[in-house]
């Protein structure tokens, strides 16, 4: 590691191996996956028809840049475009999550534009969000732990403390309001469904962009195709990212503002290649099946029950259970009782995730079995109990 920039505080395992949910150290010691690499290998590790998927068309071509057609980048913003079920009309590839968000905040800033110049240009965010680690996905992040050191930063940008809070921030110059609808990284705090649908009927009369970061949340993690569709709202930009690719870097942005960007005014070099497209249809088709067979719902259900047995179990620790779908979180007491949990559950060999400032995060493959819950909640419980 001596040769790495000092970014992240890791923990000292590496993995070899890994089959779903379950992970394998260098010594052959099995790990339980509440994970998925953040939110991000949604159809499990070393899933056979994605790894076949990406293989052969690593045979094929890999990468041709946006020069030339792609056939699976083409196909899979059909599919994004069609399975949303929103006013989308278009999509735009990159590689992540702050790149979607930069080309949306991009797309608000054209659509600001008047006679060549930009008249609305403000977004607002809310406080605690998270949308990236650029410099302006950092501005719009309403977190200000995470400014120190990285100004000045581009103008324009506002955060609102909650969803009631941002019809005070809406001036002349507001575009774009841009949100998560379960903050994840901000603790797994979804808001209230009505005041989102209030607040996008709102915007839309304003004609204020409404923006949705489901870099988290989209891709059948809350249980629906994309949070969106759980809240019955159409924004009017979407972005994803992780669970897209299930490990493979892809990020998208899809929209109904279609004549916006014109040619020059974006773009990316890997952006929607062969190798991320193919895999990211693939990862669709795969979840697709196993959302219509009842599975998904089934897993769901039964990670939630879990959830609240332990929340039952150890009230002295927990407070409540937030989340949908399998992007859920332990609340805990105290901020030491979370870092505790989530130490002590490495050592028993089972992965969770910090979120806020008290939640122990899971997210989970989608393609979890119920045989990996249970041996994970098993070694969970171990932990709560020796504590
Ligand atoms: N937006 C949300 C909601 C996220 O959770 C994240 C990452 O955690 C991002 C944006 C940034 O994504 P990436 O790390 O792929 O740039």
């Amino acid at each position: 590691m001596q040769y790495l920039l000092n970014t992240y505080s890791r923990f000292d395992v590496e993995f070899v191996r890994g089959e779903n949910a379950t992970l394998w150290d260098k010594d052959d010691r099995d790990y339980i996956d509440f994970t998925s690499g953040i939110g991000v290998v949604s159809v499990g590790h070393a899933n056979v028809r994605l790894s076949n998927a990406i293989s052969e068309q690593a045979s094929k071509i890999i990468h041709i840049s946006n020069l030339y057609r792609i056939s699976p980048q083409e196909e899979l913003a059909e599919i994004l475009v069609t399975k949303s079920g929103q006013n989308a009309a278009g999509v735009f590839f990159c590689n992540s999550g702050a790149e979607a968000n930069e080309t949306a905040i991009k797309i608000a800033r054209k659509y600001g534009e008047v006679d060549g110049e930009i008249k609305r240009y403000k977004v607002i965010t809310l406080e605690n969000s998270f949308h990236g680690r650029t410099i302006s996905t950092l501005k719009a992040t309403g977190q200000t732990k995470f400014h120190k050191y990285f100004g000045p930063f581009p103008d324009g940008f506002e955060y609102a403390k909650d969803i009631d809070d941002i019809y005070n921030k809406i001036d002349e110059k507001t575009v774009a309001v841009m949100i998560e609808l379960i903050q994840g990284e901000g603790g797994v705090n979804p808001f209230d469904i009505e005041k989102v649908q209030a607040l996008e009927d709102k915007l839309k009369k304003q004609d204020i962009l409404l923006i949705v970061d489901e870099v988290q949340t989209g891709i059948y993690r809350t249980g629906k195709f994309l949070a969106s569709n759980l809240y019955g709202i159409k924004p009017d930009i979407i972005t994803l990212a992780k669970g897209l690719g299930g490990g493979v870097p892809i990020g998208a942005v899809i929209t109904r503002l279609t004549d916006v960007l014109k040619p020059g005014d974006h773009g990316s070099t890997f952006g929607g290649n062969y190798l991320s497209t193919r895999a990211g249809i693939e990862v669709i088709k795969i979840l697709d099946e196993y959302k219509k067979s009842g599975q998904l719902k089934e897993i769901i259900e039964y990670f939630d029950n879990k959830l609240v047995e332990i929340a039952k179990e150890f009230p002295d620790k927990f407070d409540s259970i937030s989340g949908y779908g399998l992007m859920k979180a332990l609340k805990a007491h105290s901020t030491e009782i979370r870092d505790e949990v989530v130490a002590q559950a490495f050592e028993k060999r089972v992965l969770v995730l910090k979120a806020g400032i008290k939640a122990v995060r899971f997210l989970p493959p989608l393609t979890i079995t119920k045989e990996e819950i249970d041996e994970g909640f098993h070694r969970l419980k171990e932990v709560l109990k020796s504590k």
